[in-house]
């Protein structure tokens, strides 16, 4: 089940915000349907947050946008604009990867799972309910 760990590198648009992150070369992601996320048409996995490393000078080019309970943390390029990663609501002690923002050679498989996010409390606790993969959102 659990396929190699390697390290996926990334960033925006303009390449001022880059990370890297361990994770599997095959991961599952989540399309979201919430407002924002269907907004964006984002589809993002999950990692822990020790596995994230915001590289060089990024974090002077990072905001960040909250809104409904705050809990999650949008945080996106100020330079660019792009939401590259950001703290997600079903995980605070976590990273959301947007998966378009991989840079490309290291993820070898993805298998997109739909999140229901506008029905966020039912989604969050089907998902946690019936495996360790976690919530969006
Ligand atoms: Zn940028």
């Amino acid at each position: 089940m659990e396929s190699d760990m390697v390290m996926h590198y990334g960033g925006c648009h303009c390449r001022r915000v880059r990370w890297r992150v361990q994770a599997p070369s095959s991961v599952v992601a989540l399309n979201c349907n919430c407002s924002i996320c269907s907004m964006r048409a984002s589809i993002q996995f999950i990692v822990p947050s020790e596995k994230f490393e915001l590289l060089g000078d990024s974090k002077e080019f990072l905001t960040t946008y909250t809104f409904g309970t705050h809990t999650a943390k949008h945080t996106f390029c100020k330079f660019c604009g792009i939401t590259s990663f950001y703290v997600p609501r079903a995980n605070p002690d976590g990273f959301s990867i947007t998966l378009r923002c991989v840079d490309p050679g290291t993820l070898t498989h993805v298998e997109i799972k739909n999140f229901d996010g506008q029905n966020w409390e039912r989604s969050y606790n089907q998902a946690f309910a019936s495996s360790s993969q976690g919530a969006g959102c």
